[in-house]
């Protein structure tokens, strides 16, 4: 069964897909999407500060990274879910 993008709720961090926003990847011809998610917090038990606030991103392009054709989101963290359940910060934004 095929299931829109829209509907559900994301399977990296569990919010639901409304709250999320895709983009097509810059390099030419590739047909990935980045996704990323505008939900206030995301709860990573592994940082410092564990309740990270601002738009992370859940699904970076797998061959090109976080650069969009509309939006560069190198500056947003990506996100992962380790085998726990628990989230992680797999790359960091590129500004300090
Ligand atoms: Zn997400
Ligand atoms: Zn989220
Ligand atoms: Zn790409």
């Amino acid at each position: 069964m095929k299931t829109s993008s829209l509907s559900g709720s994301c399977r990296v961090c569990g919010h639901t897909n409304s709250v999320h926003e895709q983009g097509p990847c810059v390099a030419r011809g590739c047909r990935k999407k980045i996704k990323v998610c505008g939900a206030t917090i995301h709860y990573i038990p592994t940082e410092e500060d564990s309740n990270v606030r601002g738009w992370v991103v859940c699904k970076p392009c797998p061959y090109h990274g976080r650069e969009g054709r509309g939006v560069d989101y190198s500056s947003f963290p990506v996100i992962d879910k380790d085998a726990d359940g628990n989230l992680y910060i797999s790359q960091y934004g590129i500004s300090t």
